[in-house]
């Protein structure tokens, strides 16, 4: 396996970053085909496509999970993924707690009262990806911050397998956080079902999650109709470190998100040449006993690269550049390389943080920001689930006093009926001060 080899001494890195970025209008055709069929023909159009793409055959009868499925889905999974599933949810929700915010009323001597009112989303539909893994993790990270936030309705799609059934693992996650309402559906349809309806389906005001291209590129196509949380790509993992990190470390930790997708981007940055031959041997090495090695190697030779850099500042400057999803930091002391860093989704710092350490455990959320987007994108967060309203009250003696700033500024934009509503009532204040 031969990883491509950048030297920013000497090469530049933009054939690189264009060569890598997924092409999101590709497909757009086929997924705005996707959408006119499920506005046509709702359910109907759902199973057709959990048949084709899928192999599930979905009727009336079991597109919903039935209480049953999920009472069978308990004696499917063992006690130790319990406990874990358990620890790692009190975890979640111990973080995202730390994140909620309240709303605020501030009056002034005036007697007027300003203030920001927030509020959660009345009903969320999650997306919880199927198709070649099962991702309960992915349950916790969507569905926790919006119950933190007061999300009253939750409702989740998920594709089935060939037999018409959801992963156990998927469904105890679901059922641990008392999610009831889950569609066996996926890709396109799932998200165009979500945000427009169906005759089963109540429609949602949000969406989150994460999926391929396909639910990518409806989520893009439905922004507007409904909120969003981002445009997730393919994932990407890029570490910067020194010359005493731990090729072993370095090898396992790159592979770890290789093995998500062919697409998935893969990157190591160090001022330490030497690291390149050692670490490309730990990838032969360990690779062998990986169970989508296939997929790992891919996206290594496409995607990966290894870039050497004058210096670990610089080195930042490349992540910078690249806004990482995920940026590793092995060197020996991560704290003191901190300041330098301005884009990622996550940082995870230091020789005992490895990536995993954040996308199933330790509590802050795995949907991050991809592609680049960690240069104006956050994770997902509680306020991912959250909206907020103005609140303004003006006293009599407010508006007498704000009338005139006001009435200029209106009629500079040439606004005369908004220059008016505040006139009469700064006429009549003054005319109720006056007989007082
Ligand atoms: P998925 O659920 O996103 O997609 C499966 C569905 O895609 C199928 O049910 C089908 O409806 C649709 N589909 C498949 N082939 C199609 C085609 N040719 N045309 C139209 N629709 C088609 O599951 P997946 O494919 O395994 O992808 C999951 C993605 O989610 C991966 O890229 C993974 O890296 C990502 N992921 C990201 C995170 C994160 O937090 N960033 C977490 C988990 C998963």
């Amino acid at each position: 396996m031969k990883i491509r080899r950048i030297n920013t001494a000497h090469e530049d890195l933009d054939a690189f970053l264009q060569a890598t970025q997924a092409d999101l209008e590709q497909i757009a055709e086929q997924v705005a085909a996707i959408g006119r069929e499920v506005a046509a023909r709702g359910n109907q159009a759902i199973f057709e496509y959990n048949r084709k793409f899928d192999g599930a055959e979905i009727t009336e009868e079991n597109f919903k999970v039935s209480p049953a499925e999920l009472n069978r889905a308990y004696t499917l999974v063992d006690e130790d993924f319990l406990k874990a599933i358990r620890a790692a949810i009190a975890k979640i929700r111990a973080f995202h707690a730390r994140q909620r915010r309240n709303s605020w009323f501030e009056p002034d001597e005036q007697g007027n009262i300003l203030g920001q009112i927030i509020r959660p989303v009345a009903r969320v539909g999650i997306y919880v990806p199927g198709g070649t893994a099962a991702y309960p993790s992915s349950v916790l990270m969507n569905a926790i911050p919006a119950q933190v936030a007061g999300v009253r309705e939750l409702v989740m799609a998920t594709p089935p397998n060939a037999k018409g059934e959801v992963n156990p693992y998927t469904l105890v996650a679901a059922a641990e956080l008392g999610i009831e309402e889950i569609y066996k559906m996926g890709g396109a349809q799932a998200v165009f079902a979500l945000a427009r309806g169906t005759e089963t389906i109540q429609k949602v005001d949000l969406i989150t999650g994460p999926g391929n291209i396909y639910v990518t590129v409806a989520k893009k196509m439905v922004y507007g109709e409904v909120n969003i949380d981002m445009l997730a790509g393919p994932s990407e993992i890029l570490i910067i470190a020194d010359g005493k990190a731990d090729p072993a470390y370095l090898a396992a930790d790159l592979m770890s998100q290789a093995e998500h997708d062919i697409m998935a981007r893969c990157i190591l940055v160090t001022d330490e040449e030497a690291l390149f031959d050692r670490v490309e041997a730990e990838l032969q090495k360990q690779i062998k006993d990986l169970s989508r090695r296939e997929i790992i190697e891919q996206a290594l030779v496409r995607n990966g690269a290894f870039i050497l850099t004058a210096d670990l500042e610089e080195a930042c400057r490349v992540a910078n550049r690249i806004a990482p999803e995920h940026l590793e930091l092995m060197v020996e002391d991560p704290f003191a390389l901190l300041s330098k860093v301005k884009n990622a989704g996550a940082i995870f710092m230091g020789k005992y943080t490895p990536e995993p350490v954040g996308d199933y455990y330790a509590g802050p959320n795995h949907i991050l920001p991809t592609g680049g987007t960690a240069r104006f994108k956050s994770p997902v967060t509680v306020d991912t689930f959250l909206k907020t309203s103005s609140l303004l009250f003006y006293s009599c003696a407010g508006i007498r006093q704000a009338a005139d700033d006001i009435i200029k500024l209106a009629t500079v934009e040439g606004l005369t009926a908004h220059a008016n509503s505040v006139r009469i009532r700064k006429e009549k204040a003054n005319g109720d001060e006056a007989n007082r």
